[in-house]
């Protein structure tokens, strides 16, 4: 059973060599009397949290963190090889958190929803179908609670999570800007995804100023991937009664000591909402998404782009590749192919 565990605890910026691929053995059957299931992994997704996980002194409690030594634990896309849980049975197509390895025993799968809908690339699950798409769709619809001709700016605009969002605001009637790492990222947002605007932050020295040239008349709402310097200009350019969803920040992730923000009294002059939120409080609502979602995926009125990495081998490159850039799209790692 090939698998991809961490080798020390990653301090700093992510390596490759943080990761190391090795062979174990698995029994391709649950033990008797197990409720767990066995299931052959085909898709794994790129979330940056995981590198959250991976280190010592974790910045977030709500995590628990992975051992050196074990494989990693994130979610993917798998098929079940034998089950001894009532609900699930030989064959079935699941998403939810499983190892980075070939074949996994999940020893307590409540946590694994199963795939219904495979018109759609399975691949679609660790992302637009997945936690990923959740996590747009209740940022962008709950906790920005967006209207019609508002102002949108996105950050990580092309990545997994912003490029829904930018198309979820288009679909509200709203005007949409948003920012990437590269010009290929830029066009896609201009001409893939239909922002109205976007533009590299690597080549604005002055963050403050591209924002006011893209939004002359302020932001209502900001929906925050990266915080740090962006998050500072955008303070500044908020409209009053403007409101901030904060899904990450990705800027600080590996940072010893996070960047100051200094211009937090913007908060009080234009009456901002700052809101953070955790996708996982919203799984509940997972069923309603799907049937909001899948069908503007089949009539083609919402583009979603992946970025496919072939092999286990590749997994840790992908993984540290989301911290330089490097995606485009959803950063997936393909294990089998059914
Ligand atoms: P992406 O697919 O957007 O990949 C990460 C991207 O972040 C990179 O491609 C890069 O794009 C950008 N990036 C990397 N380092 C930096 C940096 N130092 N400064 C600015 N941008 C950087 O990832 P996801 O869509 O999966 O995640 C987006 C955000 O959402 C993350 O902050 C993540 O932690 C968060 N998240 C939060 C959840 C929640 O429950 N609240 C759930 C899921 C995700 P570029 O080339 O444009 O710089």
């Amino acid at each position: 059973n090939k698998q991809v565990i961490l080798k020390d605890y990653v301090s700093g910026f992510p390596k490759e060599t943080d990761m190391q691929v090795t062979t174990g053995t698995i029994k391709l059957k649950v033990p008797e009397g197990s409720t767990g299931v066995l299931v052959k992994n085909l898709y794994l997704s790129c979330d940056p949290y995981l590198i959250i996980l991976m280190k010592k002194a974790q910045t977030s409690r709500y995590f628990i963190s992975l051992t050196p030594g074990s494989s990693i634990t994130g979610l993917g896309v798998a098929k079940v090889l034998d089950s001894g849980h009532s609900e699930f049975k030989k064959g079935d197509l699941v998403w939810g958190t499983t190892g980075w390895e070939e074949y996994s025993l999940i020893k307590t799968p409540d946590s694994l929803f199963k795939i219904h809908h495979t018109d759609v690339p399975l691949s679609y699950y660790t992302g637009i179908l997945g936690m990923p798409g959740l996590t747009a769709y209740a940022g962008f619809y709950e906790i920005c609670t967006p209207k019609k001709g508002e102002y949108v700016f996105i950050s990580a605009a092309s990545g997994a999570v912003g490029q829904l969002v930018g198309q979820f605001a288009k679909l509200m009637g709203c005007y949409v800007v948003g920012s990437a790492g590269t010009k290929e990222k830029v066009d896609l947002l201009k001409n893939k995804f239909g922002f109205d605007e976007a533009f590299n932050y690597k080549e604005e020295h002055d963050l403050d100023a591209a924002l006011k040239r893209y939004f002359p008349e302020g932001i209502d709402i900001y929906f925050e991937n990266v915080g740090g310097k962006m998050l500072d200009a955008v303070l500044l350019n908020m409209r009053l009664h403007g409101r901030i969803a904060v899904c990450g920040m990705i800027s600080q992730y590996n940072l010893d000591q996070p960047e100051g923000v200094t211009n937090l009294l913007n908060i009080v002059y234009k009456c901002v909402r700052i809101e953070g939120f955790r996708v996982f409080d919203y799984y509940p609502k997972y069923s309603k998404f799907l049937d909001f979602i899948l069908p503007h995926i089949r009539e083609g009125e919402i583009k979603y782009v992946e970025d496919i990495a072939e092999g286990l081998e590749s997994g840790p490159a992908a993984l540290v590749g989301l911290f330089r850039g490097q995606n485009v799209g959803k950063q997936v790692v393909v294990v089998a192919k059914e």
